[in-house]
């Protein structure tokens, strides 16, 4: 019998069928955009939720109607046993994609597995395709790690696409050549802004690189840049270069054009669920599991908050009690 049922809607009528769950808040690189230097206060092993209660948590959900589940972190491949519960979650009827979001350092050796469990997509994050720029905005020297995974994505069946987020101190001149790449490789490159959860308040409420200014250093560059279509809950405004053979992406995460439409919710690594990328955490789901309840009661606690979503994530924004200065490693991106 499938375990899905039909999707589910929010106060504001946008259907709820996507989650970003955060295994893990560890790391194996410091970028700049996410964590302090010196990191952040990693949680202890038992308050994340295990593998166990991840899966009861996912089965919970696709009844209510999610069909795609995005596994992220911190570095998802930090966590042990990752293939083993990827491989259980793909068990589940009704959950139709399973995607992963990676910095690829560790994925190379796991790559025939993910392709036998039947992952649906990976984002794979590179901001930078100059070593020394890599190396000073991961502040790791993984480069070579990453760039392997990378050409080894190329060869697999597994569908992927690059994520970089745009810093105007640190990796403007890799705007181009990271577009480049399409030219010869049939994937999405997409241009992320940034956003203030570095763990240390972020860059506040101003953002120079903005969407806008990314999209015009990318038509000075290529005046005949094409506009096209987007799926229905995409986050990217897509473009391509004639003749090229990939696409490119520009993510508005800062400046929150894409809200009305946004299908997705997140679990984050301390097992808090958000209706937001912007909220602080609107249920202690790890209390709820710890504290005995039943499925039934979980799903009407997770109804009852579809049904509280703000609007977008500038509501959001002003419904939260602090300032947002966690780091995007506890949240998952
Ligand atoms: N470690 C994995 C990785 O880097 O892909 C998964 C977790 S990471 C938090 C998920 C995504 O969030 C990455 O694509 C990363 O670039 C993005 N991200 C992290 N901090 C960000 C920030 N301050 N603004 C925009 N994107 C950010
Ligand atoms: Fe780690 Fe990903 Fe954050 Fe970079 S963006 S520090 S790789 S969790």
């Amino acid at each position: 019998m499938s375990d899905k049922s039909s999707v589910i809607y929010d106060n504001h009528g946008r259907p709820i069928n996507y989650l970003r769950l955060s295994v893990t808040d560890r790391c194996n690189m410091r970028c700049k955009y996410c964590m302090p230097a010196a990191g952040v206060n990693f949680l202890p092993r038992e308050e994340l939720l295990s593998y166990e209660e991840l899966e009861r948590v996912i089965r919970i959900l696709v009844r209510l109607g999610i069909s795609k589940v995005r596994i992220t972190g911190g570095e998802p491949f930090v966590r042990k046993n990752l293939i083993h519960f990827l491989t259980r979650i793909s068990r589940i009827n009704g959950l139709e994609k399973i995607a992963l979001t990676t910095n690829g350092t560790l994925l190379a050796p796991h790559l025939p597995k993910l392709e036998e469990i039947g992952i649906t997509s990976i984002n794979l994050s590179l901001d930078s395709l100059d070593q020394e720029r890599f190396e000073s905005i991961t502040r790791r020297k993984q480069f070579d790690d990453v760039m392997e995974t990378f050409y080894l994505l190329n060869e697999s069946s597994i569908p992927f696409k690059i994520n970089t987020v745009v810093m105007k101190e640190e990796n403007i001149d890799d705007i181009i050549p990271l577009s480049e790449l399409t030219r010869k490789y049939d994937l999405s490159v997409r241009f992320i802004e940034e956003m203030p959860f570095n763990g240390e308040g972020g860059n506040g409420s101003v953002l120079t690189w903005t969407y806008d200014e990314i999209l015009s250093h990318l038509k000075d560059y290529y005046p005949n840049l094409e506009t096209i279509s987007t799926g229905p809950h995409s986050t990217s405004t897509n473009y391509k270069v004639p003749g090229y053979r990939g696409k490119l992406g520009i993510i508005a995460a800062f400046s929150r054009t894409f809200c009305g439409t946004c299908n997705r919710i997140r679990i984050d690594s301390q097992g808090t669920l958000k209706t937001c990328l912007y909220d602080s955490g609107v249920l202690n789901i790890k209390d709820v599991i710890r504290g005995g309840a039943s499925n039934e009661e979980i799903s009407d606690l997770f109804r009852k908050t579809f049904k509280q979503r703000a609007k977008d994530g500038f509501e959001a924004e002003r419904r939260r009690k602090e300032k947002v200065n966690e780091s995007m490693s506890v949240i998952g991106g």
